[in-house]
């Protein structure tokens, strides 16, 4: 494993990791009850991952040492291109990745303060992802793998998601756990039974439920994305007016469908207009946002008894919404949710993910790794 030996670092740790550090003979600036300062010099077994991230219409760069410690985030969001199509359009999508993807590295270096030179390891997400898009941080990756002869790794977007939560703790998770992605492109239960060895137990049949969300949300004339302005007026809406129900696959009792749920809505929506119904916007939101959430919790925990996991890890956008997130806390399952910045598409995921693949796997093949729309997670 080749280390870069050149620079000083400051980040913050944990006072476990700061007795092994101090026994390592690192250096230290300020120690404090729970976290201290410290200064690490890269080159004594320390990993500095950039993770390049370009999947769908985030374009991201992240600088991560050891698989956790964050130095530098830069994410170049393109909300406000695909907003007025109320979804994600591919050909522009990966357009704006190729004028983003160098400022996005370059911004985040001079964040954290690192020459290029630095890196000792590249990770990227090459899928799953809208192709075009992929390609474009993927050439990004290889073409400074390349240029500073360093290791590269591709790393699986969906894997990533749930690795988040992982960053977001430090409590030791127990295996097997449930892993819960809910995302704009993915919705599925998997059964982790260590970090990089998943079995799918349930997904959806259509709909992805952020695919659900942004499509009511367009019925409801809401701007892109629709998850968080749901969340926002379901608030204050009453979430027993409108009787609503998730698809149930027969035979699949883990497995997830939304298309019904969101035309049901949109018949809801039609009559309540007709209707000249007050509030029937937010009580519409939250009736759809509680039964969508309550079909996962109820999949989730039978997932959970059925495997024997205590333990669920989320993972993706959708885990920002509250109402989510209080509603696993009233269930006896330890339930991991990634911190909230790194919720939605980001490439810090990518860099703590690619670290423990390099580890255990070692560097992929510089020519032979390929963008792919989709990766099976088994
Ligand atoms: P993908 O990687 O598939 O593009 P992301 O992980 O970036 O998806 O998540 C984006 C999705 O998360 C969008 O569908 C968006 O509507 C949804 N989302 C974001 N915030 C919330 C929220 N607060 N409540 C529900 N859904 C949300
Ligand atoms: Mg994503």
């Amino acid at each position: 494993m080749q280390f870069s030996g050149r620079v000083l670092i400051s980040c913050l740790i944990t006072n476990k990791e700061l007795k092994k550090k101090k026994q390592e003979g690192l250096l230290f600036l300020e120690e404090k009850k729970f976290f201290s300062t410290i200064i690490l010099p890269l080159g004594k077994g320390f990993m500095l991952v950039l993770g390049i991230e370009s999947t769908c219409d985030e374009t991201a760069a992240a600088l991560v040492v050891d698989g956790k410690k964050i130095l530098s985030q830069s994410i170049a969001s393109q909300i406000d291109l695909h907003d007025i199509y109320g979804g994600v359009v591919p050909e522009l999508a990966c357009r704006r990745h190729i004028d983003a993807i160098l400022p996005v590295i370059k911004d985040c270096l001079n964040q954290a303060n690192q020459l290029v030179t630095d890196i000792d390891l590249i990770a990227v997400a090459n899928g799953p992802g809208l192709i075009g898009a992929l390609l474009i941080g993927l050439h990004a990756a290889k073409g400074l793998a390349f240029a500073l002869n360093k290791p590269l790794v591709g790393v699986n977007h969906i894997e990533a998601h749930l690795y988040a939560s992982l960053m977001s703790t430090h409590k030791e998770i127990v295996f097997p756990c449930l892993g819960v992605v809910l995302s704009g492109g993915h919705t599925a239960l998997l059964l982790i039974k260590e970090l990089g060895h998943y079995e799918l137990i349930g997904q959806t049949v259509d709909d992805a439920i952020g695919e659900a969300f942004d499509k009511v949300a367009k019925l409801l004339s809401l701007p892109y994305p629709g998850g968080p302005k749901i969340e926002e007026l379901a608030k204050q809406g009453d979430p027993y007016r409108f009787k609503l129900k998730a698809g149930q696959v027969k035979g699949r009792p883990f497995d997830f469908s939304f298309s019904g749920l969101k035309t049901a809505v949109m018949y809801t929506a039609k009559s309540a207009e007709r209707d000249n119904n007050p509030h029937f916007c937010v009580d519409l939101s939250a009736s759809f946002q509680k039964t969508a959430f309550e079909d996962i919790y109820n999949k989730t925990v039978a997932a959970a008894l059925h495997y024997g996991c205590q333990t669920a890890i989320f993972g993706g956008g959708v885990t920002n919404n509250r109402y989510l997130r209080s509603l696993f806390s009233t269930s006896s399952l330890e339930c991991h949710f990634p911190h909230f910045d790194l919720t939605l598409d980001n490439a810090a995921m990518i860099a703590g993910l690619g670290y423990h693949t390099y580890l255990k796997r070692g560097p992929s093949d510089l020519l032979n790794l390929e963008a792919q729309t989709r990766i099976p997670l088994s």
